[in-house]
């Protein structure tokens, strides 16, 4: 079954067709990989998804829900996270408290004001769930550090930690592993397959380090011009003619 749908999006700045009459099928719990050259349209149909750019034609649903029909304020309420290709955290909040910021905004009834007893047992929930998801994600040593001092490879995983802090069904990752190094890389690789396997949550992952989406995909579209060149398993992909000339020919990602 399939949990995000795309049908036939297109998507025109101007006279720029960034994305071309795109349709593809994500199936509940699996790792789907959205690959292609620089410019191809990936980061723009991640913007359709979660609603940050709206197609100028096509269809999206998530687990029924036709997400083109929400505000942007209502797409985590409806299963949807994301990670940023160029990180967009809060520099001044600490670890801590950026994964708080998430938990509490899904807390029903969660205020700031509420009387202290009240209020005091919600925030301990709130922080014993976010310490889950910051051992999770290896930022322990670094719980109160404020995200703007952390190494570039911890604030990926802050990212990350922000998005699983919404408890998404659909968990869409752009470029977690680009500019990391392979003991970082490898450390994605299992977190991906955890968070699939062991925690159901169904991911789109947009990467560029080859090595990664062979490894953890079920599943891969090949994205060229705005337009989906090719789709299978990731050996359907590895030896297909035209992704390799359009794509994976070149030595940098072979
Ligand atoms: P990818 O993520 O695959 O590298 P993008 O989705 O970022 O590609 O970009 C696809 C195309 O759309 C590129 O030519 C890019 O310059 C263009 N583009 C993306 N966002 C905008 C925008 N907001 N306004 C105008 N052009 C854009
Ligand atoms: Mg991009």
């Amino acid at each position: 079954m399939s949990l995000l749908s795309l049908q036939n999006l297109t998507v025109r700045f101007g006279g720029l067709v960034a994305v071309n009459d795109f349709s593809m099928e994500v199936e509940q719990g699996t790792i789907h990989a959205l690959i292609g050259p620089n410019g191809a349209g990936k980061s723009t149909v991640f913007n359709c998804i979660s609603r940050f750019t709206t197609p100028t034609e096509g269809r999206i649903t998530c687990d029924g829900v036709d997400t083109l029909a929400l505000p942007e304020h209502a797409i985590a309420g409806a299963g949807i996270a994301r990670t940023f290709q160029n990180l967009e955290l809060l520099y001044r909040m600490t670890v801590l408290e950026t994964v708080l910021v998430g938990i509490t905004s899904r807390t029903p009834g969660y205020m700031p004001f509420l009387p202290g007893m009240k209020r005091a047992r919600i925030e301990a929930r709130a922080v014993a769930e976010a310490d889950e998801i910051i051992e999770q994600m290896g930022l322990m040593p670094w719980r109160g550090t404020l995200a703007g001092e952390l190494d570039f490879g911890r604030q990926k995983m802050l990212d990350v930690a922000r998005a699983l802090s919404l408890r998404p069904k659909l968990l869409l990752l752009d470029e977690p592993a680009a500019g990391l190094r392979n003991r970082e890389i490898a450390f994605i690789d299992e977190l991906l397959v955890r968070m699939s396997r062991e925690m159901g949550i169904t991911i789109v992952l947009v990467e560029h380090v080859m090595q990664l989406v062979m490894s953890v995909a079920d599943r891969i579209t090949v994205l060229n011009f705005g337009q989906k060149i090719a789709e299978g398993t990731p050996a359907d992909i590895r030896t297909n003619p035209q992704v390799i000339e359009a794509y994976l020919g070149s030595d940098a990602h072979a």
